[in-house]
């Protein structure tokens, strides 16, 4: 608490530093205070957050506005401004690169740049690659993983008045200094990659929409499946839509859908199948036409939960209350059970906490699992395993992506993580489990549930195979059908109905305490400042963590009225102890 208070008060101080030397635009000034003010956040933590440490320390500090003397505040901009209409594109990967490269020579012929923002790496070397062709010299990507000289000697290329520019960026490069952006664009609107590490939780596409409105130049959200947010936004025509906007795609590719319910082994005695008889073929043909495969699963792990067969409770981690994770190993004495919220790990000889049983069934189907029981059934098949475990860094994700596409005849095993770094075709595609996603307490769940099997679905060249046990949820049903459309309007009426975003605000006041009693009258003290509105209380799903009991009050209130000024003005009074959320990834 106290580290933070102290990075904070530093941000500040070089806010003012910076504002001093005014080397960023007034337009990226004030972009930045609307950003904060919508996250409830500090400016200094919004700041430091928006501007990556090489730019402050090696740039900002050492240079001065290039066109200083030579620009119009924000309201003489405005004056004689209008704001454009918010658009939106959706098609896939080529489709939307094909738009990249007209428009950005559109704004060229304007004399305006553009700047592409981007919510990973991965993301943005992909699309470098795609639309930098014949225009190597205005194209520019900036991101946390190139060397520091480089961004450094790019960025002054980058920033230079006298030509217009492309650029390609991640949240922390959005900064740069230019005051001719003509387009923002947000590059995979959809992707849940939006959200800053750490706190304050800024959602770069929020700060891409200020920084479109206080330039008055157009913001263009693009996107494969866009998001639900931006669906609603064309439903009610505040945002307009571009060529192409597809909601439906059909590759052609063949589908197989494993209903686990019906194809449940006949005999009780026989063991369960993992890889269900479609999955398995697919797998045979692989190895035998020298193919690849990719294979989903919800989690990590062999076994993602165990349950107790005497009195039918969940095998828990005596610290911290979560689902415990069984690891089989080749050998016996390697199984052990592992928690992966605080780290815990507990051999085999455990028993349940409830009623002292030994007698624990192992459920669920994991990642190492699958490729265990692909193993088993092809023991020369290479299988690759890309998850938290095996790919704690990208740079190892990376190196398994490689080696799985240069032996040919193999299948990798992964879990959502996997996704981001398959970056071509594959003959088949499967999801192995997904269903255990559905109980996780996010309002957004379906929707990434949807974009995942959406995905995964279009990267398939022979075959997509799904084993579920809800083959007719409205998530998965849609996203094998190809039907954006049809999902988005059944996952909006949803959201309208329990008063979720894109129709209202959430606001997540997090405290925990050694004490319950502590944590919760905290909350239920800040629960009662929105009057006459009132936070609802309740004790968090992941209840106690470390030796700490956790509360959350969870305020709604309709979009339209966020930012609110009184309520920032509350939410900015509580300590730091308080831990604030708008608009959370989840409620838990
Ligand atoms: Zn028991
Ligand atoms: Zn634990």
């Amino acid at each position: 608490m106290k580290e933070e208070l102290k990075s904070s008060s530093f941000a500040l101080r070089r806010l003012g530093e910076i504002e001093g030397e005014s080397y960023f635009t007034p337009q990226f000034m004030n972009a930045a205070l609307d950003t904060a003010r919508f996250h409830a956040a500090s400016a200094g933590a919004t700041f430091k957050t928006l501007v990556g440490a090489v730019i402050l320390d090696s740039i900002a500090k050492s240079s001065q506005d290039p066109n200083r003397g030579n620009i119009k505040s924000p309201t003489e901009i405005a004056e004689n401004n209008t704001l454009p209409q918010i658009s939106a594109v959706a098609g896939n990967e080529d489709e939307i690169a094909t738009f990249y490269k007209t428009h950005i020579r559109e704004q060229f012929a304007k004399g305006r740049s553009a700047l592409i923002c981007v919510p990973t790496t991965e993301n943005g070397n992909a699309l470098f690659e795609k639309i930098s062709k014949g225009l190597e010299d205005k194209v520019f990507i900036f991101n946390g993983e190139i060397k520091k000289k480089e961004i450094i000697k790019n960025w002054r290329m980058a920033a230079d008045p006298k030509h217009t520019v492309a650029v390609i960026s991640t949240g922390a490069f959005l900064c740069l200094h230019r005051r001719d952006w003509g387009a923002v664009i947000v590059a995979d609107e959809g992707s849940t990659h939006w959200i800053s590490v750490g706190r304050p939780r800024i959602d770069f596409r929020q700060f891409a929409r200020c920084l479109a409105a206080r330039n008055f130049c157009e913001l263009i959200l693009c996107g494969f499946v866009l998001s639900a947010k931006t669906y609603s936004g064309v439903q009610s025509e505040e945002i307009a839509k571009r060529n192409p906007f597809r909601f439906r795609y059909q590759n052609g590719v063949a589908v197989e859908i494993w209903d686990m319910k019906k194809n449940k082994t006949q005999k009780k005695s026989a063991p369960f199948k993992v890889i269900g008889d479609e999955l398995e073929k697919s797998i045979r043909d692989t190895w035998s036409s020298k193919g690849n495969m990719f294979i989903l699963t919800a989690r990590k792990g062999s076994f993602p939960y165990t349950i107790c067969r005497d009195c039918g409770r969940p095998v828990l981690c005596g610290k911290c209350s979560s689902q415990l994770v069984l690891y089989s190993g080749v050998k016996e004495k390697d199984r052990r059970y592992v928690c992966h919220r605080c780290g815990s790990i507990y051999d085999t000889k455990l028993r349940c906490r409830t009623c002292n049983s030994w007698n624990l069934v192992p459920l669920g189907i994991g990642a190492l699992r699958v490729a265990e029981s692909i193993k088993g059934l092809m023991p020369e098949l290479p299988v690759f395993v890309l998850d938290a475990d095996t790919a704690p860094t990208k740079s190892k994700a990376r190196k398994i992506i490689k080696d799985f596409f240069s032996s040919p005849g193999s299948v990798l095993v992964g879990t959502k993580a996997a996704c981001a770094y398959i970056d071509r075709p594959l003959d088949y595609s499967a999801v192995a489990s997904i269903d255990s996603l559905f109980s996780i307490p996010n309002y957004g769940i379906n929707e990434e549930i949807f974009r995942t099997i959406f995905n995964l679905k279009e990267l398939a060249e022979k075959k997509f195979i799904i084993q579920t046990r809800n083959p007719d949820s409205v998530a998965i049903k849609h996203a094998i059908s190809g039907n954006a459309a049809d999902f988005m309007s059944e996952e909006l009426k949803f959201r309208k109905q329990f008063k979720y975003p894109p129709y209202f605000t959430l606001i997540k006041i997090s405290f925990k305490h050694k004490s319950e009693s502590a944590a919760k009258s905290a909350v239920e003290k800040a629960s009662t400042m929105f009057n006459p509105d009132r936070a609802v209380v309740y004790k968090s799903f992941i209840g106690y963590i470390k030796g700490f009991h956790i509360y959350n009050a969870l305020l709604k209130i309709p979009a339209v009225n966020w930012p609110d000024d009184r309520f920032v003005a509350i939410l900015k009074s509580f300590p730091p102890s308080f831990n604030i959320e708008i608009n959370p990834e989840n409620i838990a």
